[in-house]
């Protein structure tokens, strides 16, 4: 156990950067502990942030909106930040100058509890496992609720009576969090991601490796044995090792002859439960219950606890989500899919089902060479939507693919995908949904929404 001390914040003006849900729920805690706290966002309230910024002031919190003011970045004791704030941001030079400490919101939270966090992090598949392990501990009789980027701010979750936090941890909060040091962490994946953001693909991945190594290296680290950046992460790490996805002489979680197999630090091999038997499919989806396995016997929870969960669980909405049989197609959801490599395991996981894939929207900058070649593998069709509709026509067509369709609206594309031969229609874009809907659940719940619309229509 970490001991840390705790801050005494009465009086402490605190400056809150950004009116999200992570930075309205560090101010309320700050707020309760005595803090002078101010909530500072560059853009313009709009109508449903006024009813927000109501309570808050309401509660004593002051809200600039439209600007970081000068002075008010000047003034702080402490900033804390919001993930959606770039490092190149201007409000950072003028902390630095004014040598004032930004910290992430998942920072506060660790430094304000004595309890201990499970870290989950990689490029994809920090939803599904952060989940996954939180409703094992559950199951297990442990109170440990999933929180942090998954939606859940891990300080709205200080005041209770918690045995862990199950933390999705993604780059960006690891890139401003300090001292940080969870007591394990799981690295599930790394492909380039996020480059806008960081600045660099090195910069990317410096910052995922950053967690594995002091001062935020785990007691104990959980690494992907298939991912050559992630074991390149492990080698430099000081933790006590587990992997998952191959077999290793200890300390390993692994797949044989359709078995998840778990070896325990003395290197002795026992099966667990037969992959059949789970309902969420995918190598990916393995991948991601071995690091949850791996987890779950790390905190000593019972197998069979571990063996009905699995059994139980579902993929969370929009990730690989199967919507509806229309017509003899079967209609999946995967708009979480917003780069490279989600899309190209979803393609993987349909274990050469015809597919009609609908792609597109605003791209991410990484290259599209995977994608090429999974689509050339595994797709009859594609129908492209969205801004890079063009782009990913032409990089298709560079590759030599030709079977593509283009469509102005989520449902003329669902419409084309519908008359086309295939037994799946699958969303899988590959791209930030931004261009034509508000976020990816959104861009989700159009597709689901249309598909069940048919489905009624008969
Ligand atoms: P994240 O929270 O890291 O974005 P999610 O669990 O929300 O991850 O899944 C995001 C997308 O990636 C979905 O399309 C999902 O099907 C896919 N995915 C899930 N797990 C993995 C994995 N281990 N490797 C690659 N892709 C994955």
């Amino acid at each position: 156990m970490v001991y840390i001390m705790k801050r005494n914040w009465l009086d402490k003006k605190i400056v809150i950067l950004g009116l999200s849900k992570s930075g309205i729920a560090a101010a309320k805690y700050l707020c309760k502990q005595g803090a002078e706290c101010t909530i500072s966002d560059s853009k313009e309230a709009n109508e449903a942030d006024l009813k927000v910024i109501d309570e808050l002031q309401g509660m004593g919190i002051s809200v600039e909106m439209g600007q970081h003011k000068t002075e008010t970045i000047e003034d702080a004791y402490l900033i804390v930040t919001s993930p959606g704030i770039p490092p190149t941001a201007d409000v950072y030079t003028v902390a630095r100058d004014n040598h004032v400490q930004v910290i992430s919101e998942m920072e506060l939270a660790y430094l304000e509890t004595y309890k201990p966090f499970i870290a989950i992090t990689g490029t994809n598949g920090k939803t599904t496992t952060t989940t996954l392990i939180s409703e094992i501990l559950s199951n297990g009789d442990l109170c440990a609720p999933a929180c942090g980027n998954i939606g859940i701010p891990a300080t709205s979750l200080l005041d209770e009576d918690l045995d862990y936090f199950v933390a999705e941890i993604s780059s960006f909060q690891i890139a401003t969090s300090k001292t940080f040091k969870p007591q394990i962490a799981c690295y599930l994946n790394y492909t380039p991601d996020h480059i806008y953001w960081h600045g660099s693909e090195e910069a990317y991945r410096a910052t995922k490796e950053s967690l594995f190594i002091p001062p935020h290296a785990p007691v104990w680290g959980v690494f992907n044995a298939c991912d050559e950046v992630v074991m390149a992460a492990a080698a430099k790490s000081p933790s006590d090792k587990w992997y998952f996805g191959r077999e290793m002489s200890r300390q390993c979680c692994y797949i044989k002859d359709d078995c998840i197999m778990f070896k325990n630090a003395k290197g002795e091999e026992s099966p667990l439960i037969n992959i059949h038997e789970i309902n969420i499919f995918g190598e990916h989806n393995y991948q991601n219950i071995m690091a949850s396995v791996i987890v779950a016997k790390i905190v000593g929870v019972d197998d069979e606890v571990i063996r009905k969960t699995l059994r139980e669980f579902k993929a969370p909405p929009h990730r690989l989500e199967f919507v509806a049989k229309v017509d003899g197609k079967s209609y999946y959801n995967d708009s979480k899919a917003t780069n490279v490599d989600s899309a190209v395991r979803a393609l993987e996981a349909f274990n050469y089902q015809s597919i009609t894939l609908i792609a597109g929207g605003r791209d991410k900058g990484a290259s599209l060479a995977p994608f090429v070649d999974a689509v050339k593998k595994y797709v009859n069709n594609v129908v492209l939507i969205g801004e890079a509709a063009d782009y990913f026509e032409e990089e298709l067509k560079k590759g030599g693919y030709t079977s593509i369709k283009k469509a102005d609206s989520m449902e003329a594309a669902i419409d084309l995908a519908s008359q086309l031969g295939d037994e799946v229609v699958l969303l899988s874009p590959a791209c930030a949904s931004f261009d034509m809907f508000n976020s990816f659940e959104h861009r989700g719940d159009v597709f689901r929404n249309y598909v069940l619309q048919k489905l009624q229509k008969g």
